[in-house]
């Protein structure tokens, strides 16, 4: 604050991002020296619990009325700007539009979103994941799927992010657990002993009603609560620890199952995770890609399972690829392994008895 105009706003907008309302700067090059000042203060190292911490801040700016109107478009051109400061590895950027190439993709893309959910472009596919002690399948992993009617598939990479910064990954986090929901009851009635994965993005962790949800849909299928694992990044828990951590807690006492997605990628200290009510650590498939002769990958899961295992929790290698990762994951007793050897995300119908 020391660094601000006086009639300057600060808002969280939830999780690491933070939006800054300058009212009085007259020039760019005003903004961006102030912007500059902010971001240098926020690189000051400070001290947390005895802990050296160090942040690193990158600014977008959007100029009113240069660069829109109303606030949604303003916030969304500050948007595009920061992942550009991001991309640049610089402090500060002002919003470009010779440089906003994905601007108008994008737009077109979240307009289009929810009709695609309505009109059932939006579904869902299950890969499965096979018990390395019986080698059968004993669960699966819903992924969602938006095969766009002009554009064709696209990727859960490219939209879910879009869909985290509006409020599109609500209706969509519902209409995933609904359908992934609907189908294991199908499968459970057909007696298949299956639980179910779904992924949760970091903005449905901060979302109030996420658990009365989730308590619906169990509801509604009716389900055992254990019969779905909700997966969740590491690095999505660590956005915001202290709201993550309540809402795995309301949701562990719900008695749903809780796997850590991407484990290895983040940076949560293990005396936090220990106090998380998890059950299982999936290995990030980074680890596995030359596992075979890469030593460090090698070291890496093998000290993850390790760990794993004095935590109590389950294991799960994803991306699995070839025999030889199989062979050196079941020497290490990991309990499930997925990946494209034991087969793709695919429609209910490759699961059968
Ligand atoms: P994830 O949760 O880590 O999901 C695994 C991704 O790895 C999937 O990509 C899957 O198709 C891919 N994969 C599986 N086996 C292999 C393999 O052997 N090799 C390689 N190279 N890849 C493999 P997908 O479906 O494109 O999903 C990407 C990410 O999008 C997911 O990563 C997840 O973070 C997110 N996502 C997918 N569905 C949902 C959803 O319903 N809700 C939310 N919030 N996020 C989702
Ligand atoms: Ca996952
Ligand atoms: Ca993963």
């Amino acid at each position: 604050a020391e660094v601000l105009p006086a009639d300057a706003t600060i808002a969280r907008f939830g999780g690491d991002e933070f939006a800054l309302l300058v009212p009085s700067v007259a020039t760019a090059a005003a903004v961006v020296g102030l912007g500059e000042h902010v971001a240098e203060a926020l690189a000051q190292p400070f001290s947390l619990g005895g802990c050296r911490i160090e942040v690193e801040a990158s600014i977008g700016v959007a100029l009113h009325p240069e660069h829109g109107h109303d606030v949604e478009g303003l916030v969304q051109k500050a948007d595009t700007a920061m992942y550009l400061a991001k991309a640049a590895h610089l402090m500060v950027q002002v919003y470009d539009p010779s440089k906003d190439h994905n601007s108008r993709r994008r737009l077109a893309l979240l307009g289009d979103l929810s009709d695609s959910i309505s009109a059932g472009h939006v579904g869902v596919e299950f890969q499965p994941k096979l018990d390395l002690r019986t080698d059968e399948i004993d669960a699966v992993e819903a992924l969602v799927r938006w095969n766009h009617p002009e554009h064709g598939p696209i990727s859960p990479g490219e939209f879910i992010p879009l869909a985290e910064r509006t409020g599109l990954i609500q209706p969509l986090t519902s209409h995933v657990l609904d359908e992934s929901a609907r189908q294991l009851r199908d499968w459970r009635r057909l007696g298949l002993d299956l639980t179910m994965g779904v992924n949760l993005a970091a903005r449905s962790l901060i979302d109030l009603h996420l658990v009365q949800e989730i308590g619906e849909v169990i509801e509604r299928w009716g389900l055992e609560p254990a019969w779905l694992q909700l997966e969740i990044t590491e690095s999505s828990i660590m956005t915001d620890p202290a709201r993550a951590r309540r809402t795995l807690g309301d949701l562990d006492a719900m008695g749903v199952g809780l796997s850590i997605d991407d484990f290895g990628t983040g940076y949560s200290s293990l005396s936090y995770l220990r106090r998380l009510p998890i059950d299982i650590l999936k290995i990030d498939r980074s680890f596995l890609a030359d596992v075979g002769v890469n030593s460090d990958n090698q070291a890496i899961v093998r000290t993850i399972v390790a760990l794993a295992k004095t935590l109590r929790l389950e294991t799960v290698a994803e991306g699995v690829e070839t025999v030889e990762q199989y062979e050196l994951l079941a020497g290490l007793e990991v309990d499930r392994v997925q990946g494209f050897l034991f087969g793709p995300a695919g429609p209910a119908t490759v699961i059968s008895r």
